[in-house]
């Protein structure tokens, strides 16, 4: 420890995400003063971050108005914001080849007041989420917060006596692949902070950390999906076809379809993008029971699904990648035992804090709302960090995210309890309705099969490629199988090893009869691993800064 060198700043902000870069780009306009600094882990801003995404855009607005003046003229802006959505199609897919649009049922229940009516996204953007990132990047920079990508952190440090945070430990540089200390080997640096903002995306490793280790409770799991998505490239006959600013997302097949099945929550959806790009992509509950399924195989039979087929057909894959997304609600947001969405002056943001709403199928403008709040929280705390966290719970309670996640309350839990098809009409109540109680999705899984899986083998190593996914071959391996007995005894025998079939990058394979991750270069990040290894026996730690997806247009 005494060899380190000491870095120190007043706010350090974890994660160049948008809930972290609006902390930064907000805090800034209120206080110029004060010293900012983001740390990021991807090897550049927007490398790491994937969504589906559509943006509602107020809080966008409403942080650029405040902190860039004439922000709407700049050329990032105009191709950040290209692509505003003006045709919403809700749809249901019945087997590969009907497809009904049930626009109308979403228009009624919002008429009705009921939560379903909040799906709607004619007036919003469809986003690069990893362009957005980035340009918020530079407006960050360009208002002084220091932003450094390629810093991944492995630990939050505590004050044990009060929990307050005193900063965070980088990861450890040059170890070889059995953890001996290689010639350039460089101890993980501290970054020294009074504010620590935790804004690492969904399932974030120093956040789920300091859950635990300053005791904050969640009322209900947190529960996760998975979604992989590809960004084609397509003729443009097809893409007008489609339609510029139009989004479809379509319930039904391949997930759930009646009596037979499946019976999984998810759907699928196609995103215009920028000329003669179509989004395609597969969102699933992670409370899947099927031992064989992997959300490729589901994303194969959504593009051969009748409806989507003649929109990409011959189209080209310029991108792909993972993520997993989180669904809890308002009963899984971390709370210490004031009800503090964090602790002293820890903050947790975003998709950290699980500000999903998943009535919207939404949760980036709650994201960069979050960070508005928590910037608000620390100027208005600076001399006393203590008061940090229960200031940012204040506003975030009388913020429209506290609103809609009201509103939502009770959705993912009744689905997870009673499955898509009780489930769905039951949430419409869900508000008024008592806690149900659900288990982590892990727990889910049985010896179920997956009824619709191919013939034919996800192709992992072209989805790995597309992603431009690496790491630094030498070091030890950022998965981690805590008790390989249980793959063989247990696991194996009885699920046939999931974890090699559901890993989007091909990470797991059995090799001299062992389950391991043998690829932990092809990583995508998503840690789908660490929530749905039925056995939760895999642990996702940090690699070395830089490595993993390198996201450009997703
Ligand atoms: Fe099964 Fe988990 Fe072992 Fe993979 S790591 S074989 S999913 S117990
Ligand atoms: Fe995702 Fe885990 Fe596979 Fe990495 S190893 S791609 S985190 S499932």
């Amino acid at each position: 420890m005494s060899d380190n060198s000491y870095n120190q700043t007043e706010v350090l902000i974890v994660g160049a995400g948008p809930a972290g870069l609006a902390a930064a780009i907000q805090l800034k306009a209120l206080r110029p003063e004060i010293e900012v600094c983001v740390i990021e882990k991807g090897a550049e801003l927007g490398n790491h971050n994937l969504s589906g995404a559509v943006l509602e855009a107020e809080p966008l607005h409403t942080l650029l108005n405040s902190a860039v003046p004439g922000w709407q003229d700049s050329t990032e802006a105009r191709e950040v914001l290209a692509s505003k959505i003006n045709k919403d199609n809700i749809m249901f897919f019945l087997g590969r080849k009907i497809s009904f649009n049930i626009f109308f049922a979403v228009r009624l229940a919002k008429i009705l007041r009921l939560g379903f009516g909040q799906m709607l996204h004619r007036g919003d953007y469809s986003v690069s989420i990893s362009k957005l990132t980035k340009w918020l990047g530079q407006l960050a920079k360009e208002l002084g917060v220091e932003v450094l990508t390629g810093f991944a952190a492995q630990d939050i440090i505590l004050n044990k006596s009060n929990n307050m945070a005193t900063g965070v430990r980088l990861v450890d540089q040059g170890l070889d692949r059995e953890g001996n200390r290689q010639p350039n080997f460089a101890e993980g640096e501290v970054i020294s902070a009074s504010f620590v903002v935790l804004a690492e995306g969904c399932d974030g490793l120093l956040t789920e950390k300091f859950i635990e280790e300053a005791g904050l409770q969640r009322q209900s799991p947190q529960l996760y999906s998975v979604g992989v998505k590809e960004l084609i490239k397509v003729s443009s006959e097809q893409y007008n076809k489609f339609t510029s600013g139009r989004v479809v997302h379509a319930m039904g097949y391949p997930l759930w379809t009646p009596v037979l099945g499946p019976g999984m929550f998810g759907g699928g959806i196609v995103y215009a993008g920028v000329k003669e790009h179509l989004s395609v992509g597969i969102i699933v509950g992670a409370d899947w029971k099927y031992c064989d399924f992997n959300p490729q195989d589901a994303l194969t039979n959504f593009k051969e699904h009748r409806f989507v087929k003649r929109f990409i057909e011959g189209g080209t894959v310029v991108e792909a990648g993972a993520k997993m997304i989180p669904e809890g609600g308002y009963y899984a947001v971390p709370r210490d035992k004031t009800g503090a969405i964090g602790k002293g002056n820890v903050l947790i943001l975003g998709d950290s804090a699980g500000f999903v709403n998943m009535m919207k199928i939404k949760g980036l403008h709650n994201a960069i709302d979050s960070g508005i709040q928590a910037a608000k929280a620390i100027a208005e705390t600076f001399s006393n960090p203590d008061a940090a966290a229960p200031r940012y719970t204040e506003l975030i309670d009388k913020s429209n995210i506290a609103r809609e996640m009201k509103s939502a309350m009770n959705f993912r839990q009744a689905i997870a309890k009673y499955g898509p098809l009780q489930g769905m009409p039951l949430s419409v109540f869900g508000k008024l309705l008592p806690k149900f109680n659900v288990e982590k999705d892990y727990k889910a899984m049985n010896t179920a099969r997956y009824r619709l899986k191919g013939d034919k083998e996800f192709d992992k190593d072209t989805f790995t490629a597309t992603a431009a996914t690496e790491h630094r071959e030498e070091q030890p391996s950022h998965l981690k199988i805590l008790d390989t007995n249980i793959c063989n005894t247990e696991c194996t025998p009885i699920f046939d090893s999931p974890c090699i079939t559901f890993c989007p990058g091909g990470v797991y394979e059995t090799v001299q009869g062992e389950v391991r991750p043998a690829n932990p270069s092809n990583c995508l990040h998503c840690k789908t691993c660490q929530r749905k290894c039925p056995f939760d026996n895999i642990k996702w730690t940090a690699p070395e800064g830089g490595g993993g997806p390198r996201y450009k247009r997703m």
